[in-house]
């Protein structure tokens, strides 16, 4: 198992207001699977995503993933296990913009400890890999959207992390360059890479190999429906007696 969620919950505080976001989330995903999260805008994805993704701790819960428990670990250990097992890849791209295509893809090879020429030999072979052999040394304003996202996949994968995480990242595309950036990540997942894409278009969701949804911070996974409507009755119940409580006060 390569991820495991276990009931994690995930509570913004904003001032003096809790905004409970992720609520008893438990998930699973094998190594070699390619997985999608939809739910609407708002719904906690990016939340849950970011703490998969180690940029963020869960308010409650465990989350393993190869085997640590993210949640025990300190920020630095995060850093580390982030650098090593993970690719991201946003919606927005985060490219560096003084920077070529293949500085971006070397960046966080930098970290690994490899020499310049090994490094610019792993990006430019990332960058082949997502068809961009032809346009290494351009920086991003002069690539398109969907090569711009190519770029950031070919960061993702250069140092063949044990899982790809995906925010929205068709979100900026256009239909045709969305379509080309979906097939590749369905090539990658062939290849033998984990996938987990987060997506509020099912149309998009339904590519993936297996389709869980998320609404108002509750995943539901095929099969579970009852218990997840059973965990929003509770969650309503206990706000219902907090504004309750709050009415007896005033
Ligand atoms: P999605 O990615 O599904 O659109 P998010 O995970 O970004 O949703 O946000 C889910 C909810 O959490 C939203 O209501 C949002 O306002 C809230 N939220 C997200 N980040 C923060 C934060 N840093 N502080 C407070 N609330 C947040
Ligand atoms: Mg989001």
């Amino acid at each position: 198992m390569i991820l495991e969620c276990r009931h994690i919950y995930k509570t913004y505080i904003q001032g003096k207001l809790e905004v409970p976001v992720l609520k008893d989330v438990n998930f699973c995903m094998d190594e070699g699977e390619y997985v999608a999260i939809m739910g609407p805008s708002g719904s906690g994805k990016s939340t849950l995503m970011n703490l998969i993704g180690c940029l963020d701790k869960p308010t409650r819960g465990e989350l393993f993933l190869d085997g640590k428990d993210v949640s025990r670990l300190s920020d630095n250990e995060l850093a580390d296990l982030r650098l090593e097992k993970i690719g991201f890849v946003f919606q927005n791209f985060q490219l560096l913009p003084y920077m070529t295509a293949l500085e971006n893809v070397e960046l966080p090879l930098t970290y690994a400890g490899l020499s310049k020429k090994e490094r610019q030999r792993i990006a430019g072979e990332a960058l082949e890999r997502v068809g961009l052999g032809d346009r290494m040394n351009f920086r991003p304003n002069q690539l398109s959207g969907g090569q711009k996202q190519r770029t950031a996949i070919a960061r993702a994968i250069a140092n063949h992390p044990k899982i790809i995480l995906a925010d929205e990242p068709t979100g900026a595309l256009d239909s045709k360059s969305g379509s080309q950036v979906m097939e590749l990540f369905q090539e990658l997942n062939r290849e033998g890479s984990t996938v987990l894409m987060i997506t509020h278009d099912a149309g998009i969701g339904a590519r993936a190999a297996r389709m869980v949804e998320i609404r108002d911070g509750i995943l539901y996974l095929p099969g579970q429906e009852a218990d997840a409507e059973r965990k929003l009755k509770e969650e309503e119940e206990k706000i219902a007696e907090r504004e309750g409580g709050f009415a007896d006060e005033t």
